[in-house]
């Protein structure tokens, strides 16, 4: 349901609760839904993960969703086709669907009908397994140039790089991993992890409970850059030698 469709129907339940005559135990507040959470107050981080679905994708999301924590995966078309049983429980529970290509080619060495192609497909596939398209792209090996910024124009989707590496796929240690990432963490951060890193998967309980235990809320990326008023084929964050 869209956004202002939940809004509209909110309206119309508060004037109907209203208009009826209210018995006296209705007069309470019923127990809201927890507040959407607004990064512009709150610390808040983007944990996103690459290439996937990753083989391990269950596990990771078990754990988000028993931490109550939200991610961003950048898909690839290849296995939102053979795995799209977890595409779907992505969107189901909330976190964030970005395009990630289909077969992980360098985009920069890519002709633009390629290019084209390797998004399409991806759109598609997704699509299909969960009935959404993402908005996001992230290239692969985060290479992006002039080209690559127009065809994101092009499907409207701002281009997302990341503020950090967890460096989970170098070192493949769930302790390194762990500290790797609460080193880079900071407010506004956006994470670069991979579901195809067993030990990226293994370290993610902990991470988790230490992230939230500092204060963080993990949002999506949309959550984070929503202040950044990202345009479609906009990259952020912008990398060294671009200019504004
Ligand atoms: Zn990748």
């Amino acid at each position: 349901m869209s956004r202002q469709l939940s809004s509209l129907l909110a309206i119309a339940a508060v004037c109907v609760t209203t208009l009826a005559p209210l018995p006296a135990q209705a007069a309470t507040t019923p127990k809201k839904k927890a507040a959407a959470v607004d990064c512009e107050q709150v610390k808040c981080i983007a944990l996103t993960f690459d290439d996937g679905p990753g083989k391990y994708a269950g596990t990771l999301l078990d754990t988000l969703k028993k931490y109550d924590a939200k991610a961003t995966f950048f898909l690839e078309g290849q296995y939102a086709k053979s795995r799209p049983q977890y595409v779907k429980r992505m969107v189901a529970e909330g976190h964030e669907l970005g395009n990630h290509s289909y077969s992980h080619p360098d985009f920069t060495k890519s002709e633009p009908g390629a290019i084209r192609n390797e998004i399409q497909k991806t759109q598609d596939a997704v699509k299909k397994a969960a009935g959404v398209e993402p908005k996001l792209l992230r290239p692969p090996y985060g290479l992006a140039d002039l080209t690559v910024s127009d065809i994101a124009e092009e499907y409207g989707m701002p281009i997302i790089l990341w503020t950090a590496g967890s460096e989970d796929w170098s070192s493949k240690n769930v302790e390194a991993i762990k500290k790797k990432t609460l080193e880079v963490a900071k407010p506004g951060g956006i994470i670069l992890m991979h579901d195809w890193v067993k030990q990226t998967v293994d370290a993610m309980p902990s991470i988790v409970k230490s992230l939230q235990n500092k204060g963080y809320h993990l949002v999506t990326v949309s959550e984070v850059v929503k202040g950044e008023n990202l345009e479609p084929g906009d990259i952020y964050p912008l990398p060294a030698g671009w200019e504004n």
